[in-house]
């Protein structure tokens, strides 16, 4: 096992990975930028070090910084969260190098993955069932052109190298086609610096569904289940479940096994998630994530199996301990993402918070880096904190999530507190009635006046 873990991140993440780690008897080292001085991941763990000024370039994506706030430390290891550097295959290679593990998959399989028409490839070849659209980039219109007739309208095009829902543009013709291919072209350009650019059937009403999957990088791998992330903002996930209210226990074993060999084939290492759009009861890959996810506590509460931990000891070399048939699903699980946002123009409001009161009691657990006197700084995302109830079914979970949003207090900022707890009372939420563009036609609608 590991004697020291250096934690690449900040926020609420870091604190989540502290927490396993010190569970685990391991000493832990945040680093932070000058921006975060006062943060609670800095005032919690065993030793820290500052990386650098408040831009995330110069600080949580700064590689030799991070080097040396190894070297100085004695980490033997490196937990890089999401975001930031967590898919940067470089970068595990680079700690690699020196001798320092990198906690997540092999850099070949983040490379693979962070190349969505590679990964698509990959998945095709794996058995996983993938959105019809076209075999690779796509760099003419006249090739698009034929393409999008052979799979027809309307087709989205997207970024190779794209991500955070960026570089993708909707076509429901073939006039539409050629502008969304070219201005696709520049956004990825600007945004990733590359211009690869693909095509996908656009699905109508689908809903996003991610399967949670484990691996030891020796032949075995198990799937967790899905996440139903299908209401979100701009393709940016706002709440997350698990149990699907649109799956069945045969669904999900057939997908999640899917998925589960897929990996073992792949040899894949630790936690990852392969992500679906599903209609009418059919699974098309989009992309797989190969870190831990924002929205990893849902699949940790219904199964209690703690990811972080797992994470760990597979990347220390420890073999899968759990089995398939061990993986229990266990009631219902909701998360709020709670960001420093207005809840309905979702303008950033970064700033002081005054006074913060999480909700507690049975079934209720907040992951949030933030305390009465925080200052939230400008420069990184605005979340706040995650909001996970549990609860043996989705109604109690849903009655379970009205009574904690209305218990949770945050003043001195702006919250999506409001947003949560009108859709928590929706009666299509309530239903389950949701697919991946409900949210922006509710937010769009009078209905959301309720706010
Ligand atoms: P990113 O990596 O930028 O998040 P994804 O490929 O994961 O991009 O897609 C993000 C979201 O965009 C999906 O959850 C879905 O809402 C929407 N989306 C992606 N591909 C399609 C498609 N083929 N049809 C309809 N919506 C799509």
């Amino acid at each position: 096992m590991f004697d020291k873990i250096l934690i690449a991140n900040r926020g609420e993440i870091a604190l989540r990975v502290l927490r396993a780690a010190k569970e685990l008897g391991i000493a832990t080292v945040a680093v932070y930028s000058t921006a975060d001085k006062e943060a609670m991941h800095v005032k919690l763990a065993d030793e820290s070090v500052c990386i650098g000024p408040p831009p995330a370039r110069d600080s949580y994506l700064n590689v030799p910084a991070l080097l040396a706030a190894c070297e100085i430390t004695g980490a033997d290891a490196v937990h890089p969260g999401y975001g930031f550097l967590s898919e940067n295959a470089r970068f595990a290679d680079i700690l690699t190098e020196h001798g320092i593990t990198f906690i997540g998959p092999k850099p070949e399989h983040i490379r693979v993955m962070g190349d969505k028409i590679e990964a698509k490839r990959t998945a095709t070849r794996l058995g996983i069932p993938c959105v019809p659209g076209s075999p690779g980039a796509v760099s003419e219109a006249s090739e698009a052109l034929k393409i999008a007739e052979g799979i027809g309208y309307p087709v989205i095009v997207k970024a190779a190298a794209g991500g955070g829902g960026r570089g993708m543009k909707v076509a429901k013709n073939a006039d539409e086609l050629v502008n969304a291919i070219s201005n696709a072209k520049i956004e990825a350009k600007a945004a990733f610096g590359d211009d690869a650019v693909y095509l996908e059937k656009y699905l109508a009403k689908p809903r996003h569904i991610e399967i949670q999957i484990l691996g030891d990088g020796r032949g075995r791998a198990i799937h967790l289940g899905e996440r139903d992330c299908s209401l979100q903002r701009r393709h940016q996930k706002v709440w997350e479940e698990s149990p699907s209210p649109a799956l069945n226990a045969a669904q999900r074993e057939e997908i999640g096994g899917v998925c589960a060999r897929a990996m073992a084939e792949l040899g894949y290492i630790g936690v990852g998630t392969i992500e679906f759009l599903y209609e009418d009861g059919a699974f098309y890959f989009i992309e797989m994530n190969t870190r831990i996810q924002v929205e990893h506590p849902v699949t940790e509460m219904i199964t209690g199996i703690d990811l972080v931990n797992e994470q760990i000891k597979i990347a220390a070399g420890s073999p899968l301990t759990i089995a398939q048939e061990d993986v229990r699903f266990n009631g219902a699980a909701i998360e709020c993402r709670v960001n420093a946002e207005h809840a309905r123009t979702f303008v950033p409001s970064p700033g002081r918070i005054t006074y913060f009161h999480p909700p507690g009691g049975l079934g209720v657990r907040v992951d949030s880096a933030a305390y009465q006197g925080y200052n939230i700084p400008p420069n990184y995302d605005s979340l706040v904190g995650k909001l996970i109830v549990h609860a043996r079914n989705r109604t109690e979970a849903l009655m379970r999530l009205r009574r904690a949003l209305d218990e949770f207090v945050v003043d001195g900022i702006e919250t999506t507190l409001p947003l949560y707890r009108a859709l928590v009372r929706n009666t299509d939420i309530q239903n389950g009635q949701y697919d991946i563009h409900w949210l922006e036609g509710y937010l769009n609608s009078d209905a959301a006046n309720d706010i």
